[in-house]
C-alpha cells in the first residue's frame, strides 16, 4: 500500500513499525459547540482508514481525542454562564450522538486532554531539561523555543525566515523569539488552573496532542492526521516538541485530508459559513452523507451543496437497487447455487466483461492501496452494477449464472463494508432513500399506500385488482418488484 506522506511530499510505501500493526492518532474536535459538516468528513474519513486497514489484516489501535480544555471552550463557559467542565462534557455528548447518527463507530481509545495533564508536563520537564522550553517571565507561559529545534518548518513545507515575515505571528514581549509557541499557559484568576513547577496554569492546545499519542501510540508511531488545516501550526508544533522531548521520530506517515468548502471556501466557525452534523442529518439519510464524503479523493477539497447530496443519493439508489433484486433472486433460487462458470461467452457478457465481475475485489483493493483512492474504488463498484444489471435483465438457466450473480452479491456486500457503506438492508435502504425524493409524479406515501392495497388484493386472489395498482404505478413510472421482504419499488 502507498499513502501520500505530507512529511516527504510524495506517495510512500506502508511499512507499519511493527509488522502486521497500526497505531493511527487522528487529531478530534475542540468541544466548545456542536460539530459540522468538516469534522464529519474527518471522522468519516479515518474511519474508512481503520476499515482499510483492518480489511487488509493489520491490527489497528485507533485513538482520537477531545480537546477538552481550550480557550474556546473557556469562552463559550463564561458566556452560556456554566462551568467549563460542563460545556466540554455536552458537546462530548454531542459529537458521540452526532458521530452515533452517521453511522460512524467510535474509535478505540477516545482520550481527554483535561486528563492528561500530568504527561503533558512530562514532556514539558523533558523539553525544559533538555533546553528547548522557557518560562518567558516568572509566573508566566512556557514556550518552545523554535530555533534549536533543526528542520522546523519541514512538515509544512515552510522556512524559518519566510514564517518570520509571515504576518500570522503575534509578537509577545515575553517571548525570546516571535516564532515560539505556547506549551503551558499561566491562568488567570478565574480560570482552572492546574499545578506546575511553572505556576499553576493550563497546557497549550499542541503539547495535548503529543501526550495523549505517544501515551497511547508510544514515541514513535505510524500514522497522525487531520484535516489540511492541521498541518500549520499545530501538526509542525506537535512533531517539532514531540522529538525535542523524545530524540526520536515522531510520527512515520502523515495523512491529512481536504477541506469542505461552500462555494469554495472552507467551511468553518470562524466564517460562519457551515452546517452542523444535525442539520444536515435532518434532511439527508446518513449513508447518503457518508457517501457523499467518501465519494471523492481524500486529499482533495470537498464541495457541498444540496445538488451534491441529492446526487449522492441518487447513486446510493443506484447501488441499493440491484443489491435487493440480488437478494431476491437469490433468495429465490437457494442460496447454495452453482460455482461461478468457468467456461467463456456464458451468461450474456462479453468475456472482458465476465473478467471485469471476477476482478472487482483485486481491482478496488489496488485502488484503495494506491493512496486510499475511494473514489476510484466506488467507481469499479458502480461499473460492477452495470454489469449485475445486465445480467439481472437476462435470466438464465446456464451453469454459473446463479454464482455469478451471488459472487456479485456477496463482492458488492463485503467491498461496500470496507468504505461503511451498502451494509443496510437494500430493501428497507431503498424504502428510506425514496421518502426523500422530491421529483416524482406520486408521493412516496401513496406508492406505500397502493402497495398495501396491492398486497392485500393478492391476498384475496383478486388478480385483477393487483394487476390494476401495478399498471397505475407503472403509468407514474413506477416499477414494482415483489421479493421475501415484502414489496419494493424503484422509478423506471
Ligand atoms: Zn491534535
Amino acid at each position: 500500500m502507498q499513502l501520500y506522506n505530507t512529511l516527504t511530499r510524495q506517495k510512500e510505501i506502508f511499512q507499519p513499525l511493527r509488522e502486521g500493526r497500526v497505531g493511527l492518532y487522528a487529531c478530534g474536535v475542540t468541544v466548545y459547540d456542536d460539530c459540522h459538516l468538516g469534522h464529519a468528513r474527518s471522522a468519516v474519513f479515518f474511519e474508512v482508514v481503520v476499515r482499510y486497514l483492518r480489511w487488509l489484516g493489520f491490527e489497528v489501535t485507533w485513538v482520537r481525542n477531545f480537546t477538552d480544555i481550550d480557550d474556546k471552550i473557556l469562552r463559550r463557559a463564561q458566556e452560556d454562564g456554566k462551568p467549563w467542565e460542563e460545556v466540554a462534557e455536552h458537546y462530548i455528548a454531542s459529537f458521540q450522538e452526532d458521530m452515533a447518527a452517521l453511522g460512524v463507530p467510535p474509535a478505540q481509545i477516545e482520550p481527554r486532554a483535561s486528563r492528561h495533564i500530568e504527561e503533558m508536563l512530562e514532556i514539558i520537564r523533558r523539553l525544559a531539561a533538555r533546553g528547548f522550553a522557557y518560562q518567558g517571565e516568572p509566573g508566566g507561559d512556557v514556550y518552545f523555543r523554535v530555533r534549536r529545534f533543526p528542520g522546523y518548518g519541514r512538515l509544512s513545507g515552510q522556512r524559518l525566515a519566510d514564517m518570520q515575515s509571515g504576518a500570522r505571528i503575534e509578537v509577545d514581549a515575553a517571548k525570546e523569539d516571535p516564532l515560539d509557541f505556547v506549551l503551558w499557559k499561566a491562568s488567570k484568576p478565574g480560570e482552572p488552573a492546574w499545578p506546575s513547577p511553572w505556576g499553576p496554569g493550563r497546557p497549550g492546545w499542541h503539547i495535548e496532542c503529543s501526550a495523549m499519542a505517544m501515551k497511547y501510540l508510544g514515541e514513535t508511531f505510524d500514522l497522525h492526521g487531520g484535516g489540511l488545516d492541521l498541518v500549520f501550526p499545530h501538526h509542525e508544533n506537535e512533531l517539532a516538541q514531540s522529538e525535542a522531548a523524545t530524540g526520536r521520530p515522531f510520527v512515520r506517515y502523515w495523512l491529512h485530508h481536504g477541506l469542505l468548502t461552500i462555494d469554495q471556501e472552507k467551511m468553518s466557525k470562524s466564517l460562519g459559513n457551515f452546517f452542523t452534523v444535525k442539520e444536515v442529518l435532518a434532511r439527508f439519510p446518513a449513508e447518503v452523507v457518508r457517501f457523499f464524503l467518501i465519494n471523492s479523493h481524500y486529499r482533495s477539497p470537498l464541495d457541498f451543496s444540496d445538488a451534491a447530496l441529492a446526487e449522492a443519493e441518487t447513486a446510493l439508489v443506484r447501488l441499493y437497487t440491484p443489491l435487493a433484486r440480488l437478494r431476491e433472486r437469490l433468495w429465490a433460487q437457494g442460496v447454495g447455487g452453482g460455482a461461478v462458470a468457468q467456461e467463456e461467452g456464458l451468461v450474456g457478457l462479453a468475456n472482458e466483461e465476465r473478467e471485469k465481475l471476477a476482478t472487482l475485489r483485486e481491482r478496488f483493493s489496488q485502488a484503495m492501496a494506491d493512496d486510499l483512492n475511494s473514489a476510484l474504488a466506488l467507481g469499479y463498484l458502480f461499473e460492477a452494477v452495470r454489469l449485475i444489471n445486465r445480467l439481472l435483465e437476462q435470466p438464465s438457466a446456464e451453469p454459473g449464472y446463479a454464482g455469478l450473480l451471488r459472487r456479485g452479491y456477496q463482492d458488492l456486500v463485503e467491498l461496500g463494508g470496507v468504505l461503511n457503506l451498502l451494509q443496510a438492508d437494500p430493501a428497507e435502504m431503498l424504502r428510506i432513500l425514496r421518502q426523500e425524493r422530491q421529483d416524482l409524479a406520486i408521493s412516496p406515501a401513496e406508492i406505500e399506500e397502493l402497495i398495501q392495497r396491492r398486497s392485500q388484493a393478492r391476498r384475496e386472489k383478486d388478480w385483477v385488482a393487483a394487476d390494476a395498482i401495478r399498471q397505475q404505478l407503472a403509468a407514474k413510472d413506477i416499477i414494482l418488484e415483489d421479493t421475501p421482504q415484502g414489496t419494493i419499488w424503484r422509478v423506471k
